[in-house]
């Protein structure tokens, strides 16, 4: 009789895991406490990054048997960079920069496009149910707490496709906000990696910037957000159970890029148990340099305000002029130099917190930072009016999917 095998989680890193230990003839049961995959989202669009390896992450996929085409995704080259100062750069590259990936419980949604995968390949996916960790050799249950939140709303466009990065310490504190528009339909996000009283005011000033700037014609649908969790646990074996995607801290800390982490961790993950190799040592020397390179960026970028986000964005493009290429800034920043790499001891102190959880492990985490005293102002008439608009459409009927206490 095959082996059993259980995962606690049907996201992207369990539905990772699970494709390819059942194609291997093991017993896959995956348990789910959502009554679907990508329930958890609720059609956002995340950008699926294509920086951190010099492999394109489609054949990466296809390497491990995981098919690209079960879902939609939109390459992309170009973007427009937005410096703290409104001025606005494009980052350009010859290949595919990034994809964008819809996450939801639409067919055409990556976390779909996963579960018809992991159903074709003989996994049993049990949903709405709760399982035992204990009981599980996989743990894939996405991210516990919260070091930063996003929040967005989506909306129709009649604006063309396109995706804008802008680099802004006021409408999102510590992080940056993008816009990304799909086949007539929006997304406004605001990401916060400093705790907020009310979040919401963020998403509103964020949006009246777009709209400003960009002819959007927007007519809100809802609005969506999430929580990330960024840590480094001591071991990504416990007690027998492996620890994948952000359910393992496996996570971007400077951007918050995980999906490929997740993806990537999930087949490690699955491959381990397959061949008997170690699954920690993996994680230790695929992903755990890119991981500590973000961490140390995080650690740097929470030193500065709006005047060293301006200096990013203008490296970024004197990069780009001298290297005829968009991508390498990208790339460099996940491969530190002696000078960040000696940085790491302080990072580990003065930026993680030492950690029990609940199932005993130890890790470092990032706690989510306190607000600052900048991050008090007051709002622009035409956020406020964008406020009340929400609320008015809230009353219609308007679904919030993530709210402040979420986080
Ligand atoms: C608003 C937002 C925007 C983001 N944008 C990007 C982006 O642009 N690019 C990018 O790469 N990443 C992005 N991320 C991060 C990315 O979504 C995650 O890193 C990735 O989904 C992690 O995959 P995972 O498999 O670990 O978790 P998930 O894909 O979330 O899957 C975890 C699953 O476990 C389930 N679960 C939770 N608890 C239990 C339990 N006790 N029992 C059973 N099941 C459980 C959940 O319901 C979920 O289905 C974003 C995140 C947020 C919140």
């Amino acid at each position: 009789m095959s082996r059993r095998i259980d995962i606690l989680g049907a996201g992207l890193s369990g539905l990772s895991a699970a494709t390819i230990l059942a194609r291997g003839g093991y017993d896959v049961h995956v348990h789910e406490i959502r009554k679907d995959s990508g329930a958890r989202f609720d059609g956002d669009f995340q950008g699926l990054e294509n920086w951190s390896s010099d492999t394109d992450f489609f054949d990466e996929m296809r390497e491990w048997g995981l098919d690209p085409n079960e879902f939609k995704s939109d390459a992309f080259s170009i973007i427009d960079l937005i410096h703290p100062d409104d001025e606005i750069s494009n980052p350009v590259t010859d290949g595919i920069a990034f994809r964008v990936v819809e996450r939801g419980t639409d067919e055409h949604c990556i976390d779909q496009g996963f579960k018809r995968m992991a159903l074709a390949a003989g996994a049993n996916i049990h949903y709405e149910t709760r399982k035992d960790p204990s009981e599980c050799d996989i743990i894939a249950a996405g991210p516990k707490e919260s070091s930063a939140v996003a929040f967005g709303e989506i909306f129709h466009t009649d604006h063309p496709n396109h995706v804008a990065f802008q680099l802004n310490d006021k409408l999102a504190p510590g992080a940056y906000s993008y816009l990304i528009i799909i086949d007539g339909i929006g997304l406004i996000c605001t990401c916060l990696w400093r705790q907020q009283k009310k979040s919401g005011r963020y998403l509103n000033e964020t949006i009246a910037w777009y709209e400003e700037h960009y002819e959007l014609n927007r007519q809100p649908i809802k609005r969506v957000g999430g929580k990330g969790d960024f840590s480094l646990p001591d071991h990504y074996i416990h007690e027998d159970r492996h620890y994948v995607g952000e359910a393992g801290g496996l996570q971007d800390f400077m951007w918050g890029f995980g999906m490929r982490y997740a993806i990537t961790s999930g087949a490690m993950a699955a491959n381990s148990i397959m061949d008997s190799n170690d699954y920690e040592k993996q994680v230790r020397s695929r992903l755990i340099p890119l991981i500590r390179a973000s961490a140390i960026n995080r650690f740097l970028m929470n030193r500065i305000g709006d005047r060293g986000f301006k200096m990013v964005a203008r490296y970024w493009m004197r990069d780009q002029a001298r290297k005829g290429d968009g991508l390498a800034f990208m790339k460099w920043v996940y491969q530190p130099g002696l000078f960040r790499r000696a940085l790491w001891p302080i990072v580990k102190i003065g930026m993680l917190r030492r950690k029990q959880l609940a199932d005993g492990r130890m890790v470092s985490r990032m706690p989510f930072r306190k607000a600052l005293s900048r991050d008090v102002w007051e709002a622009s008439p035409r956020a406020e009016e964008i406020g009340v608009q929400w609320k008015s459409q809230q009353r219609g009927g308007g679904h919030t999917s993530f709210s402040e206490n979420d986080a």
